[in-house]
């Protein structure tokens, strides 16, 4: 249990963060490293070495006996290797050495990434390189180094690199549009993530026994339980005291790592939480998130649960997604998107608003599939999370600021509004401007946008990648324009312009309920996009509009746009593959051992009942061999057609033809199949199966 009183002491204990730096670094190195943090100013090899051996020093006073480039690769996760800071010496002896070049730079074989044909084989060599504004920090007995992965010819392979040059592309056409509005003190404008986690808790003995949870994080069979989510008893309802200390331990891990775990709450579903940090700068928090993810199952291992973070881990009932809250803010300290107590005249806000208005709507279909992944199309539209298809939600008020801009007025303010609560002991409280609109894949929530579309799993890195560098483009255009204005009377041929922008821009806005099927048919004919699926949307990645977008402001090179497109459908296409082989296997073997052993006892007790009582007993037991058999002949013929499609699967060539043939057959023959599947599981008791059932996984949490 934590010790409360500690706790400042505790946070951060396993980081080499600013504090520890300011401790042990000369003055001079540490201004020097500083400096490249705050201004990304190039690092010389001597500060370099000064701050290898601290580092060094430091790690193993903390325990560490290794060191590692910890880096993300383009399989979403997190990869590393371990090198000790060991030396021999001629005595036989060893020394603990570091030096600055092993600290700024790393060569893994990295031949077994994904590289989307952008390294060769016998280009086995990839470099990874320290990022400074990261702070490194220790685990396991290592010290972990965030770094950037790229390839021999330094083309980026990783998640990190493209995401630090989309905060400087926002920052760069964030300041240029500051100093235009008269900001002229503002010098970098930093972006910031606070990235909301949900969760699924589990026993780990279940999750053991079931051969779908253990290859692809969800469940292929099983039919629900009797009891769902229908009676929202589980959201922000009372926390099992078991589970409560998986999240008391949980805080504790993150928060040594320097992660400001801050919120946690029971979710929607059954067994299903959540966990939200502080917001920090958007690649430290991008860091976290993945450390977070990887502690959540680590801490849950120990407390003999199976965490599962998959998208849609069990049918009917939701999923899990992961929140993006996403604002920009000036060196001076100006949260661009917080409208202040007069949002109508806060040039600043309504200029980066409408450039995210105008971001989204432009570029909603490159957004769409920052978000794309095998497991979140089960997700989005379901339902349960914001549909397919990209809008925001701005509230009322803002809509208002929005109106009157659009009708050339000015914004009457109504000021805060206080709401009595009808009792008098109870305080009087303001009312936010923004109510919660929990349908919308793109609030505004105050002063910050939330985008609810990632998916839990993911790195949430892409995400911001097309953001920032959809509204850096805005920024630009829209900076082109109110260059030209003229000095007199600035403000009002800004608003002329604003006005321009939402007349062009509307169209992506919508207050109302996202999840009913007026809004699909209502956001049809304004001509939103409805991108249902990964295949659906991946031919926008390598469309003109998007290779323009991300070489223009150096995000990606047309190459790298390219690998990147590769390896999506690549992914999406192995992991529907894998599931339909795990399923497969689970129906041939786990279902099919349990209808048999059933269906023989059944057939035991009919023999010995008409044994008693003539031809007319047993109906009980003739009547459920009937239905087993009926489901269970549907399914051998489901199961049959699964297998050949999936070999056909296996010999297609084109990329994208092959992951549309996986979504368009093999994701509706595993439905099939699952139909009759659970059909038969549900006339089955329990004992009969290798595996634990719905209900057994998701009511048994303590
Ligand atoms: P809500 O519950 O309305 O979504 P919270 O204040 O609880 O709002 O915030 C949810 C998440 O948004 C938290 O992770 C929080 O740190 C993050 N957040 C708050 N302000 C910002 C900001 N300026 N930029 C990015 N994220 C933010
Ligand atoms: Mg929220």
């Amino acid at each position: 249990m934590i010790d409360a009183s500690k706790l400042t002491e505790e946070f951060g204990c396993l980081v080499f963060n600013d504090k520890v730096m300011r401790q042990r670094l000369p003055k001079d190195i540490y201004q020097a490293v500083h400096k490249t943090i705050e201004k990304g100013t190039h690092l010389e090899l001597d500060v370099a070495n000064c701050v290898a051996a601290v580092m060094k020093e430091w790690a193993v006073e903390n325990g560490a006996t290794h060191f590692t480039h910890w880096f993300q690769p383009m399989t979403g996760l997190t990869a590393e290797k371990h090198d000790s800071f060991i030396s021999p010496t001629s005595d036989g002896s060893v020394i603990m050495e570091f030096s600055g070049k092993e600290l700024v730079k790393g060569e893994p074989d990295a031949s077994s990434f994904p590289s989307g044909g952008l390294r060769a084989t016998f280009e086995a060599r990839g470099y990874t390189a320290w990022d400074p504004s990261s702070p490194a920090f220790i685990k396991d007995g290592s010290l972990y180094i965030p770094t950037a992965f790229c390839s021999y010819g330094g083309e980026a392979l990783d998640k990190k690199t493209p995401l630090l040059r989309s905060m400087e592309a926002l920052s760069n056409e964030a300041v240029k549009v500051m100093k235009l509005l008269g900001y002229e003190d503002v010098n970098r404008v930093n972006t910031t993530i606070g990235s909301e986690q949900e969760y699924f808790l589990i026993d780990k003995d279940f999750y053991k026994k079931r051969k779908d949870l253990l290859f692809t994080g969800r469940t292929l069979i099983g039919a629900p339980a009797s009891k769902g989510q229908e009676m929202e008893d589980h959201y922000f309802g009372v926390i099992k005291p078991k589970v409560s200390a998986y999240m008391h331990d949980l805080d504790e891990e993150l928060w040594k790592l320097g992660i400001p775990a801050k919120t946690k709450h029971n979710e929607v579903a059954p067994s299903q939480h959540e966990l939200a940090p502080v917001f920090e700068t958007a690649n430290i928090a991008v860091d976290h998130n993945q450390l977070t993810m990887e502690v959540m199952k680590k801490v849950a291992d120990k407390h003999n649960y199976a965490c599962l973070l998959h998208e849609k881990p069990f049918e009917g009932i939701n999923g899990s997604g992961k929140h993006n809250n996403w604002s920009i803010c000036t060196d001076t300290g100006i949260n661009l998107l917080n409208p202040g107590k007069h949002p109508g005249q806060n040039i600043p806000f309504l200029v980066f608003l409408m450039s995210v208005i105008a971001a989204v709507d432009e570029y909603a279909p490159l957004l769409r599939l920052s978000v794309a992944s095998a497991g979140n199309d089960h997700r989005l539209g379901g339902n349960e999370a914001p549909p397919a298809i990209i809008s925001i939600f701005v509230g009322d008020e803002l809509a208002e600021v929005l109106k009157c801009i659009e009708e050339g007025k000015d914004f009457a303010e109504t000021g805060k509004i206080t709401m009595g609560m009808g009792a008098t002991v109870l305080p009087h409280i303001t009312k936010d401007n923004t109510d919660r609109n929990r349908t919308s894949p793109f609030a505004f929530t105050g002063n910050k946008f939330e985008f609810r579309m990632p998916g839990s799993a993911v790195s949430v890195a892409n995400a911001n990648i097309v953001l920032n560098t959809a509204v850096a483009e805005q920024l630009s255009r829209i900076y082109e324009k109110l260059s030209k204005l003229d000095k007199e009377g600035f403000e009002e041929k800004l608003k002329d312009v604003l006005k321009e922008e939402l007349l062009a821009h509307k169209r992506v806005l919508f207050n109302g309920n996202g999840y009913t099927d007026e809004w699909v048919q209502e956001a049809e004919k304004r001509g939103l996009p409805n991108l249902k699926s990964l295949p659906d949307a991946m031919p926008y990645w390598i469309s003109d509009e998007s290779i323009k977008l991300f070489t223009k402001h150096g995000i990606f090179t047309k190459e790298e746009i390219h690998s990147r497109y590769d390896i999506l459908l690549e992914n999406y296409s192995k992991s529907i593959h894998i599931e339909a082989l795990t399923m497969q296997e689970m129906v041939r073997k786990d279902l099919t051992e349990g209808i048999i052993s059933y269906e023989k006892d059944l057939t035991k007790e009919l023999v010995q009942k008409k044994e008693i009582l003539g031809e007319a007993g047993g109906s009980l037991e003739t009547g459920i061999l009937k239905t087993l058999d009926s489901a269970s002949s549907n399914m051998s013929e489901a199961l049959a057609k699964l297998f050949e499609d999936t070999k056909v699967a296996e010999t297609k060539e084109d990329l994208l033809d092959q992951a549309s043939y996986y979504k368009e057959t093999i994701l509706k023959d595993m439905d099939e199949l699952r139909k009759y599947a659970d059909e038969a599981e549900n006339m089955i008791p329990d004992k009969y199966l290798s595996y634990p059932t719905y209900g057994q996984m998701l009511f048994s949490l303590r």
